[in-house]
């Protein structure tokens, strides 16, 4: 068996930002996407900033708002609605996690769901499980099923299994390749012989945020290894998955750094785009 072919998320990603940058530039009015931080976690911060350079790059505009970390839950929602009523923002997102006295669901469901350009907000949630068009859709595992279907004109039929079941990751993921007639199991913690599930998988998708937990023993020849873990070690970058040798086993695999990351901002530029086109009844 040859090694497995690496899908090059960064690429992929640099294409479709070019693709938004260009329906961006035949416009006079700019997409402009609000982003709210609380507090001053440093990776958020970091964030937040690689967010707005790549809006900026492809001509949108992205303003940050940041808020103490002993701003009350009240004055985010007031900021929340401020920015619900201004025509002129298209997109808000709420960065997480939010300091303990916040209560994020309560949140989340205060922003305006056309606005809602990460689909944390239970409406959107619903939408995507009822598999509406009308759902936006969080960029993360939209991103992944955009690089599945680069490589499958058709998931019918294939079994996946997710590692993780967070409402950003696994569950919507889950949710989507349910939606396009996958067999999904998704693991969690408290599940056992996982890596006997893991073995009968065509499409694997590590979110567990354990570095390198999946081994090339986890995994069924041939299958396609997506990578979505961000982890430090000693300094350097690695992801769910044990690269090196599950490289020599599937089909198909993520690198981290390079895979699915590049991907998540594309596909938030992607959905603050539709906003735009959707508040503004333009037709694409
Ligand atoms: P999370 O909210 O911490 O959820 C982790 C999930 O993994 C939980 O459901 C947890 O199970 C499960 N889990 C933990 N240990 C496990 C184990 N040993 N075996 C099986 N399942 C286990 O994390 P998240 O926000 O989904 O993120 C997951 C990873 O993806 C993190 O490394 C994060 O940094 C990364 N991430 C990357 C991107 C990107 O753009 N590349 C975006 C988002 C997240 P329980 O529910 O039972 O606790």
């Amino acid at each position: 068996m040859s090694e497995a072919q690496i899908i090059d998320g960064k690429a992929l990603a640099f294409k479709i930002r070019a693709e938004i940058a260009e329906k961006v530039a035949a416009h006079q009015v700019k997409p402009n996407l609000a982003v709210i931080l609380v507090g001053n976690d440093e990776a958020s911060l970091i964030y937040d900033r690689n967010k707005q350079k790549a809006a900026q790059a492809i001509g949108m505009d992205c303003h940050i708002y940041h808020l103490e970390d002993s701003a009350s839950e009240k004055e985010l929602l007031e900021l929340i609605s401020q920015l619900n009523n201004d025509e002129r923002v298209h997109g808000i997102l709420v960065q997480l996690p939010l300091p303990p006295h916040m209560n994020a669901l309560h949140v989340l469901t205060h922003i305006d769901p056309d606005k809602d350009v990460d689909g944390f907000n239970p409406y959107n949630v619903g939408l995507l499980q009822a598999n509406s068009p009308q759902a936006f859709v969080p960029a993360t595992p939209k991103g992944i099923l955009y690089m599945l279907e680069q490589t499958y004109s058709d998931l019918t039929g294939k079994n996946a299994v997710v590692i993780g079941r967070s409402n950003i990751v696994g569950k919507p993921i889950a949710n989507l390749l349910l939606n396009r007639s996958c067999t999904v199991t998704v693991v969690h913690s408290k599940t056992q012989h996982i890596e006997e599930i893991v073995r009968q998988a065509d499409i694997v998708i590590a979110a567990c945020g354990k570095p390198q937990i999946v081994k090339a023993d986890w995994i069924k020849e041939g299958a396609f290894v997506v990578d979505v873990g961000i982890n430090r070690i000693d300094g350097k970058i690695c992801g769910d998955v044990d690269f090196e040798n599950v490289r020599q086993k599937a089909a198909y695999i993520t690198p981290v750094p390079g895979g699915v990351g590049p991907m998540t901002i594309a596909m938030l530029l992607e959905n603050t785009f539709d906003a735009f086109v959707k508040q503004n009844h333009l037709k694409f």
